[in-house]
């Protein structure tokens, strides 16, 4: 089923953006694409690690983090050969029904959609991202991620599907469920259920119309930090945990991370080394994917 007969899927998902309540409690961002230095020093060393396994990431990167001047760890990313894709300009809600919904900047100033319906602001806001990776990285992109992710993907919003395929994207990540209480330190058990759960019901699939979905399954960094408060070493359990059951099920496992996120809670990659060094060691072989790379080879027709 795996390319090399390996036993199951490992793609590991990172999107480059500032993140409320990241680094501090108290922070927030208007422009999710200022990208701090230190987030960006974290983006070398995820890269680092990633060469050290010889494996490739996947990115998705707000356009809006392509108007600094200083875009050096992006050129690296693409140099070294990760996949780096689309992630909207100003980290829009792709579902928003009003103008003023999509964003604080949109709310802050409506003038900005220039007379637009939300859906031809996130057309806009999309292409606006191709082609700022495309002028300044020569990167073409192939796949979307909503910003936010929802239980139940895109499902109740065709027209969006049908906006992403005649945009020409080949796969869109927008589904994630954990079903886990979002109080504070929940039981450990409990959080380990979820998250076998989370990945039996997040498989890739294909939408009606034809669009591939490749979800993100287990628990994500903002899930951990931000809405359950686990310590570090809880929340890396919790991914080996996914590893494991992704290994005895034979299924792909997607994990979402932010280097925003991970720069303050994760400050020497052990996240990414352990889960790496875990799933590489398990007898019948991991594939280490991109979505770029599952998408062509489990889902493209
Ligand atoms: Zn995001």
């Amino acid at each position: 089923m795996y390319p090399n007969n390996a036993q199951f899927c490992l793609s590991l998902t990172f999107d480059i953006e500032m993140s409320y309540n990241f680094p501090y409690w108290t922070s927030d961002y208007d422009d999710y694409g200022a990208i701090d230095p230190h987030v960006k020093q974290y983006v070398h060393k995820l890269l680092d690690v990633a060469g050290k396994y010889g494996v490739k990431l996947q990115f998705f990167v707000v356009g809006s983090a392509l108007e600094d001047p200083d875009v050096d760890y992006l050129k690296r990313l693409v140099a070294e050969g990760h996949a780096l894709d689309n992630h909207t300009y100003r980290h829009i809600n792709v579902k928003a029904e009003r103008v003023e919904d999509l964003h604080s900047s949109y709310k802050r100033a409506p003038w900005r959609a220039g007379g637009l319906a939300p859906l031809d602001c996130l057309r806009h806001e999309i292409r606006q991202t191709s082609r700022a990776l495309r002028e300044r990285l020569s990167v073409e992109t192939t796949g979307f991620r909503t910003p936010g992710a929802f239980p139940n993907g895109l499902e109740d919003i065709p027209e969006v599907q049908t906006l992403l395929q005649e945009e020409g994207f080949q796969f869109a990540s927008a589904h994630y469920k954990c079903p886990t209480e979002r109080t504070w330190h929940p039981p450990r058990a409990e959080m380990e259920a979820a998250v076998r759960q989370s990945l039996d019901s997040l498989q890739p699939y294909r939408y009606p119309n034809g669009l591939p979905e490749i979800p993100m399954m287990g628990l994500s960094d903002a899930i951990a930090f931000r809405s359950l408060d686990l310590d570090r070493w809880e929340y890396i359990h919790l991914t080996t945990v996914a590893v494991d059951h992704a290994h005895e099920h034979g299924q792909v496992l997607s994990l979402l991370a932010h280097p925003s996120y991970l720069a303050a809670r994760d400050p020497h990659c052990d996240m990414l080394d352990t889960v790496l060094r875990h799933a590489l060691d398990k007898p019948g072989g991991c594939w280490v994917a991109t979505n770029r790379d599952i998408n062509g080879a489990l889902l493209a027709a």
